[in-house]
Order: structure tokens, then sequence, then C-alpha cells
């Protein structure tokens, strides 16, 4: 990328499509229609702050994709934000959701704000008229385009965004499945706050299970010892480093905005957090040593690099000093083409963030077929089969005359509740997920990296429901 050209997110997406589409058989017309951005719906709305003066804000929803309705993807409150970042994060969600086979096309918004410089009622106030906006134009509904939470949201915002959209539609049914990552009580699913990190590392856990791929990696099977670097503490990352350290992984660095922290022996990511919230920073965490710039966690050495921020954070400059054996992109776009060919040549291995992120909306998706179904996950049949299990173990017990432990028999008895079937079905997509993308690269040896793989499989499934339609007008 020459001083002169702005980093363009929207083009870097556009570029990596481009590499998979030899590898596939489609028309360059399906393919245009692929690529481009059906709707680009920018806005800007007067907010009052709590002094009085009265702001412009600027916003936007892109709907990437309907090859399937509705679209999907969330919303994100950043300084950064701007349409073609809006545009490339739209894209995204289309590839990721034909990725894991979730029957929606790809969407996302944006509110350029630092949410920390405003207010609780500031914000309550942008985030309702944002959605009302969305209303007036029908970028919002069950069936037509449904956000989420991103970088810089969370369930709180979602609240708000069903509460102005059920009012402003009274009497629509299924107005809960307008927006998915709510809380519980306004109609959220079990499972969802912690998706995203859990789906990464489901995602990893399967690729560190590949026999074929640690060898060449050259490292041992499983998760279990390795060293972990974290880049990002919000909701996914957190998540992430909480799943590995669970599993018997090291989290050796976790890295925020103002600084990194680096410990041999392994991170608690729950007492950093704490530290954080005592003291306004990870640095400084009793037992770890300092970093004085944030990026220097990506150039650390360890078995897997997580970053799960923001965009562009490796790229063709910092790229060469990675060195993980695995990068897993739990954020959307933290590593630019450019960074794909040091990865290639140095034998890294990258796991895509169109599908490895894949968890949040997969986990939305459970969440919006809740919402239209009115009925809790494991509502119906959790009672059954605790009583059918009780009798299976009762038979056993009493044919062969011996007993469970009490251990053994709550395991046993247990019937599925609506976290369980959540973790299960995520569980299931990542696993096959991955399966699949590994088998579509080693199809193909002159497919280069794992990232192409993805794309020819998300173009594959999306050219083939454009082809199903039969129809262009
Ligand atoms: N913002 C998340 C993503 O980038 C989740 C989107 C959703 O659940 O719709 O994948």
């Amino acid at each position: 990328m020459s001083a002169q050209q702005p980093y363009s997110f929207f083009h870097s997406v556009e570029r990596s499509f481009d590499k998979a589409t030899k590898f596939t058989k489609w028309d360059s017309g399906i393919l245009e229609q692929i690529k481009a951005c059906n709707s680009v719906y920018q806005m800007r709305f007067p907010v009052k702050r709590d002094n009085g003066d009265i702001e412009v804000i600027e916003a936007y929803r892109v709907q990437h994709s309907q090859h399937k309705s509705p679209c999907k993807g969330g919303i994100r409150f950043s300084d950064e934000v701007n349409q073609d970042e809006v545009m490339a994060l739209a894209s995204l969600m289309t590839y990721k959701c034909a990725i894991v086979n979730v029957p929606f096309g790809g969407a996302k918004g944006g509110i350029k704000i630092n949410p920390r410089k405003y207010s609780e009622y500031e914000l309550e106030k942008i985030t309702r008229r944002y959605t009302a906006e969305l209303v007036k134009k029908n970028f919002i509904g069950p069936g037509i385009d449904v956000p989420a939470p991103d970088y810089g949201t969370g369930e709180r915002e979602m609240a708000w965004i069903v509460d102005t959209y059920a009012s402003l539609k009274p009497g629509e049914i299924d107005a809960a499945g307008c927006v998915t990552g709510k809380p519980i009580t306004q109609g959220g699913v079990r499972g969802r706050t912690e998706a995203t990190g859990l789906g990464v590392f489901f995602g990893i856990r399967e690729v560190c299970n590949m026999e074929e791929v640690m060898k060449k990696l050259g490292l041992p099977l499983g998760v279990k010892d390795k060293t972990i670097v974290v880049q990002g503490l919000g909701n996914v990352g957190y998540h992430c480093a909480k799943f590995f350290r669970e599993a018997g992984a090291k989290v050796v660095a976790l890295a925020e905005y103002e600084g990194a922290i680096y410990c041999a022996d392994g991170l608690n990511e729950e007492d950093v957090v704490k530290h954080r919230k005592a003291t306004g920073s990870i640095l400084n965490y009793p037992g770890a040593t300092n970093l004085a710039k944030n990026t220097d966690a990506l150039e650390l050495a360890c078995d897997i690099l997580i970053p799960a921020a923001l965009e562009n954070v490796i790229n063709g400059d910092n790229a060469p000093n990675v060195k993980a054996k695995i990068v897993g992109e739990a954020a959307n776009g933290p590593c630019t083409p450019e960074a794909d060919e040091v990865f290639a040549q140095k034998g890294i291995l990258c796991v895509p963030d169109m599908y490895l992120n894949a968890g949040g909306v997969t986990v939305s998706y459970f969440e919006w077929l809740k919402n239209l179904s009115h009925v809790r996950y494991g509502r119906m049949e959790k009672r059954f089969t605790e009583n059918l299990n009780s009798h299976i173990l009762g038979q056993i017990e009493e044919l062969s005359g011996k007993r469970v432990s009490d251990k053994e028999r709550e395991f046993i008895m247990h019937g599925p509740d609506e976290q369980d079937l959540v973790h299960s079905g995520l569980e299931e997509t990542m696993i096959s997920a991955t399966r699949e993308i590994m088998s579509v690269w080693h199809s193909n040896p002159e497919i280069p990296d794992m990232r192409t793989a993805a794309y020819v499989s998300a173009i594959n499934k999306v050219a083939t429901s454009y082809a199903e339609l039969g129809i262009f007008p």
C-alpha cells in the first residue's frame, strides 16, 4: 500500500474476494452482484447534549446482500466509523452467514461516536433516534434487517432498539425479532453474551485437533499448554481468554488501548478486568510486565495470537514481526491482504474472521428463532428427558445391582436447558464449518490460504442461492 493511498477496508475485502474467484466456476456478473453492497443508508440527525448543545450525529446502515432475508449484522459505536468501514463489515456478514449456514443476508450499522464521551441518557437518545430513522426507511424488522451488538454496543443498546421498534409498530407479534443480543428479560437467549468468544475457542480448538495441520506448524495436538496472546479485552477478547484458560492454555499477554501486559506463567482475565476497573488501566497488574504500546503484544512469541478488537492492526508493516504460529481473527478484518502474503511466506496459519468469529451471529440466529417461535429453548423437552434418563438409570441399576455416584447421577439425569442447547448448537456449527473450509482448502493445492478457502466456500453458497432464485430482472 503506497503512502498516498489511504487504507480502505472495503477494498481489502474486495481483494480477498477477487483472490478466491478463480477457484470458483461462477459467471463474472454473478460474482459482481455478490460483491456489491445492495443498499447504503447514510443519515444525519441531531441530538441535544446534556449541556444543551445540539450535535449532529453521523450514522450508517448498509445492507450488503438480500439473497436471504432478513439481513443481519451488528451496530458499532466508534469514532472511526465511516461508510467504507460499514460497507466492508456488511460484506463480511454475508460471507460469514453463508459459511456457517445461517440463512441471512449481510448488513452492518455504525454510529460515529466515542461512547465513552456521552452520558447514558445521551446514548439512549442517540440509539432510539437511530432506530426511528431505520424504521422510517424500512431498514429494520424481523423479516427485513436485524441488528445486533458490535464494537462499543451491548445488551443495553439492543434493549433500547427493541423498545423503540415495538413502540413504533404496535401489535407486531414478532417485534422482539427485530434485533438480537437483547437482555434475557427482553427476549434475549442464554449464551449470546459469550457466543463470539466461545465460537473462536471452538474453531481454534478444532484446528488444534487436526493432526496434519499441527504437524505442519510444528505444534503438539490440542489447546492444552498452548501460549496465547489476546489483543482487546472487550466482550469477545475477554471470553476468548476465559475459554482458552479454562481449557488449560496459558494466556501470556493481554492488550488494551492503554498498553499491554505480559506474564509467562499466564494471566487470569477476570482478575485483570477487576484490576482495570479499580485502577483505570490494565498496566501495572501485579506479577506482570508492562509493554509500552498495545501493538507490541502482537509481536510477542506465542503459539496463538488472537486480535480481538478492530480492523487493520496487522498489516504489511508489522506482519513480518509476528512470531505466533497461528493467528485467530476474533475481530473483523484485523489482518490486511498484505499481512496474508507475509503469513503465507512465513508458514503462519491465519484462521479467518469471516468464519472464526461467526459464533455471535450463529447464536443471534438461535435468538431470532426463539423470538419467532415465542418459546424458550428446552421448555418442551427438559422435564421429559430428565424423567426418561431417570427411568433408564433406574433400570440399569436394578439389573446390574450397582449404583452410580451422585456426581454421575446428576450428569446423566440432566435434561438440556437453554444454555446447553445454544452452546451445543454453536459447538456443532463451528466444528462443521472448520472441517468444511479445511476440506475446500485441501481439495485444491493451488488455494494459497485458509481465508481464500473460506471465501470459496462462501461464494459457492451465495452464488448457488442466487442461481436457485433463477431470475435477474
Ligand atoms: N457483530 C457481530 C459480528 O460481527 C454479530 C452480528 C450479529 O449477531 O448479527 O459478527
